[in-house]
């Protein structure tokens, strides 16, 4: 599934990639899987969705991921835009106002 090697792209790409991190993606696609089948066309839309599943599990555990790359001493979060999912989901900083990449880029 391309969202699972995206997302983990990035979880790799920031040091947030160990098993407990892992395993709360695992569950979000399972979610996600069981959603895709009843509305096929959601497809374009996971990508966005399960980055924004695997967000929230970390903030309740590990805190804020992504932290943004892109401002000094930056300790917000990135935040997946389109926020409801929807195709081509990109990484945004809301306080700079930037986009910092699609996801599975970082
Ligand atoms: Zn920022």
């Amino acid at each position: 599934m391309t969202a699972r090697a995206h997302v983990l792209h990035d979880l790799e790409a920031t040091g947030a990639a160990d098993s407990d991190t892992v395993s709360l993606l695992e569950d979000a696609l399972a979610q996600r899987a069981w959603w895709l089948e009843q509305w096929p066309a959601g497809n374009q839309f996971i990508v966005g969705l399960v980055a924004q599943d695997v967000q929230d599990g970390l903030l309740s555990r590990a805190g804020r991921w992504p932290v943004c790359p892109a401002c000094e001493d930056a300790t917000h979060a990135l935040y997946v835009d389109p926020d409801l999912g929807g195709p081509d989901p990109t990484w945004v900083c809301e306080q700079a106002g930037l986009v910092v990449g699609p996801i599975g880029s970082l």
